[in-house]
């Protein structure tokens, strides 16, 4: 039998191929790629939803499809701290399809867009065997003080994290608020050492900053912002903010003599700005309950086959 794989088994072994070239300043492994074009660098991050594995068009309305469609995309940009600007969206519509299907589907992306600035200018329109299919790639521009990546947490930083984890089963992953003018905020009021949007969960995407930074996260356990509408069944509370995924908060690292005057006055109301551990040396990501502090497994959603 064919041995099974986790999309991050192909993701990583991509990075290890180190395609690397000049025009590419961040390839593989970042929240988006960003291209080099001397004055002003480029954003580059593309996202899919197919129908059947993200959406049931029985209970999701296309609109719901093309707001999400852009807003993980959003979330994407946000995550380095940029500014989104053009939207390209390739679809593949299935038999049976309507015009007004179709123009549904794209008001929900074109008018969460247009919140956000986004024009859209471009895409691509096929026939689909297989169920709805929206693909959509979003540029975006760094702002003034450059993207923020994953990979630059150090020993000792305090982990921060925007809004409520966990509410996304309760419908939430369909009307996200995509944190984009937040994390610009943040990054004008604070050096961001490091940054990624909570798409997986916070208990798979710790581990992507762990890596591309080389260093280890302890999360207070006590301390995670949980949100309030949670399902109640035998996950406990905390597996739930950790693993359910799709929260699209900023999870981000900070100098930790910059974190006292950032709580003190943070850039905006709402979301709330949550401390909820430390960057450290030693690598691997613990889990700490007062003086007990145990390894957290990587947990999260990942597509597999
Ligand atoms: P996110 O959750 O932020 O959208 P992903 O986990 O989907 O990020 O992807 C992580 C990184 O791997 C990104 O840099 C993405 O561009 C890259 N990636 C994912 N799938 C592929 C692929 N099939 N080919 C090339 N790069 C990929
Ligand atoms: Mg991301």
């Amino acid at each position: 039998m064919t041995p099974r794989f986790e999309e991050f088994a192909l993701i990583e072994s991509l990075r290890r191929r180190g395609l690397t070239d000049p025009r590419v300043a961040v390839g593989i492994g970042d929240d988006a790629a960003v291209l080099a074009r001397g004055e002003r660098d480029l954003l580059v991050t593309v996202d899919m939803l197919l129908e059947g594995v993200h959406f049931d068009l029985s209970l999701t309305s296309p609109w719901q499809v093309g707001r999400k469609a852009i807003g993980v995309n959003l979330s994407d940009i946000a995550a380095m701290a940029g500014e989104p600007v053009a939207a390209f969206v390739a679809l593949g519509l299935p038999d049976g399809s309507t015009s007004a299907m179709a123009d549904e589907l794209m008001e929900g992306i074109a008018s969460h867009g247009s919140e956000f600035g986004v024009v859209l200018a471009g895409g691509d329109t096929n026939r689909s065997k297989s169920g709805l299919v929206v693909a959509l790639t979003l540029l975006g521009r760094p702002t003034g003080r450059g993207p923020v990546l994953r990979s630059g947490a150090r020993p000792g930083d305090v982990l921060c994290v925007t809004g409520s984890l966990g509410g996304s089963l309760a419908g939430r992953h369909w009307s996200f608020p995509p944190r984009v003018r937040e994390a610009q905020q943040l990054h004008e009021s604070v050096e961001l050492h490091a940054m990624i949007d909570v798409s997986d969960g916070i208990g798979s995407d710790i581990f992507h900053l762990a890596r591309a930074s080389g260093c280890g996260f302890v999360i207070d356990a006590d301390a995670v912002p949980i949100s309030e509408s949670l399902p109640v069944d035998a996950k406990s509370q905390l597996d739930h903010a950790l693993n359910d995924g799709e929260d699209f908060e900023l999870l981000f690292a900070i100098p930790r003599e910059s974190s006292a005057r950032l709580l003190k006055s943070p850039p905006f109301a709402e979301p709330p700005i949550t401390v909820i551990g430390e960057a450290i040396a030693e690598s691997g990501v613990f889990l700490r309950r007062g003086e007990t502090k145990v390894s957290l497994e990587p947990g999260g959603y990942v597509h597999s086959w």
